[in-house]
């Protein structure tokens, strides 16, 4: 499967990071980690740094995949609004689900600050109106968020004037966000895992998993076994070649990063997440170097040659996007692309077992548009699971609830 197109900013600026070796004889291990992305790099760093004998093999070169071409905007809002969790579930549920968001961009960051040197910084997101009718719902869910106590302020049309000098009929303002290069903090956790010991390897394809209730063992292709206790597949997209079960739905999704931009130019963006209400949306955030990354244009293509085709285009309308929304800014595309990512129905992900492979192998599927928020989430809730320990969360993110 092509996972992307075009020039992702991450791998055009960083290039290659590092090289690790190719898995060329038998092993075994407590749990193998299946997927080098920004999800396996941080459950294989959860379980390995809790005293788990931790292996990590990805087909590419580690983070080549999705991670590479993910805009990493970190949030605590899911795009499905709180109320209509609580309306699907209850209230208890989407309040579990948003409080964990809120509590992983602070994960995130301490493993950012540990890993050091990856672009993270803490912001602001503003998620805007971006009409009338989306007024309504979004002050319904500004109520929610506001009676249960979420850093969360509301601005109406005066003020996103005031403040943002953007036309919209109303906004939230959440005070929690962040952003980080995702591509270079997968990158460099692998490395740091590597020199305490785990082993990682990249350009090993796994082809065939067998479980039973006490092991497992994975073949790869040129013939290599790795017999574990678990199993996590961490593959991202790709994951769905293991299921039988259809459990989520591939989109493709755009983005371009500008040049760097003057500071003063810049202003708010400087600090800001913004998105809107609309569907498909537009989002943009800035970089450390003062860029704009301007993201959204989702449509259904799952095949990846037409999607390569629509990359210029996608990223044209994103700009004049841009300039309707803010005619003060000179943010071109310098690199443009697109990547594949999966919804679920509910707009959360799925970790844990699965009924076709029995407990020892977990699934660890960050889909949705707040993945690396869920990876943060899943390496907790998964290394919980292979500890034998209950975790709020197992429920929430099961494969039973796709019914
Ligand atoms: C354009 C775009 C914008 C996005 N924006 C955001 C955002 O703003 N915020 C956010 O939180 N999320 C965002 N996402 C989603 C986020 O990027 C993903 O959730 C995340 O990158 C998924 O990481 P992963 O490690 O699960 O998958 P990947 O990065 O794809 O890693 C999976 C790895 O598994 C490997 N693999 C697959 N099959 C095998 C096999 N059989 N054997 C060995 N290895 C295998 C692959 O080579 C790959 O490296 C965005 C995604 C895209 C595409």
């Amino acid at each position: 499967m092509d996972l992307k197109s075009g020039y992702p900013y991450w791998a055009v600026k960083n290039g290659l990071m590092y090289a690790f070796p190719k898995l060329d004889a038998d092993l075994r291990c407590d749990v193998i980690v299946v997927g080098a992305g920004i999800t396996g790099a941080l459950i294989a760093d959860e379980l390995a740094s809790h005293g788990h004998d931790v292996v990590v093999v990805d087909q590419r070169d580690v983070a080549w995949g999705s991670t590479s071409a993910s805009t990493a905007l970190l949030q605590c809002e899911i795009y499905t609004h709180a109320i209509d969790l609580a309306k699907r579930y209850d209230q208890a549920t989407a309040l579990l689900a948003y409080r964990s968001c809120l509590q992983a961009i602070a994960e995130i960051g301490e493993v950012a600050s540990a890993v050091g040197d990856v672009d993270f910084s803490h912001c602001e997101s503003l998620y805007y109106a971006s009409n009338r009718t989306d007024q309504a719902r979004l002050a319904d869910e500004f109520t929610w968020r506001a009676e249960h106590r979420f850093p969360v302020r509301w601005l109406d049309r005066a003020a996103v004037k005031d403040e943002y000098g953007l036309t919209a009929p109303a906004a939230i303002l959440s005070t929690v966000a962040a952003r980080v290069d995702p591509y270079r903090l997968a990158s460099r956790l692998l490395r740091r895992m590597q020199r305490t010991g785990t082993q990682v390897f990249d350009r090993t394809e796994v082809v065939s998993i067998a479980a039973t209730p006490r092991s497992v063992e994975l073949t790869t292709a040129t013939g290599v076994s790795i017999r574990a206790k678990h199993a996590v597949i961490a593959s991202g997209y790709e994951s769905q070649r293991w299921l039988r079960q259809r459990v989520a739905q591939n989109r493709s999704s755009y983005a371009y990063m500008s040049d760097p931009i003057d500071r003063d130019q810049l202003g708010w963006l400087a600090d800001t997440l913004l998105w809107e209400s609309a569907r498909p949306y537009l989002y943009l955030r800035s970089t450390g170097d003062g860029r704009l990354l301007v993201g959204g244009e989702d449509d259904d293509r799952d095949i990846p040659a037409r999607r390569d085709r629509r990359v210029d285009r996608k990223a044209a309308t994103l700009q004049r996007k841009v300039k309707r929304l803010l005619p003060h800014l000179d943010a071109r595309p310098a690199f443009a692309w697109a990547g594949t990512f999966a919804e679920t129905i509910d707009g959360l992900p799925l970790f844990g077992r699965h009924p076709q492979y029995g407990p020892r192998v977990l699934f660890a599927l960050a889909y949705g548009g707040n993945g690396i928020t869920y990876s943060m989430l899943g390496a907790g809730l998964l290394r919980a699971q292979i500890e034998r320990r209950t975790h709020p969360l197992t429920r929430l993110f099961a494969f039973e609830r796709l019914g």
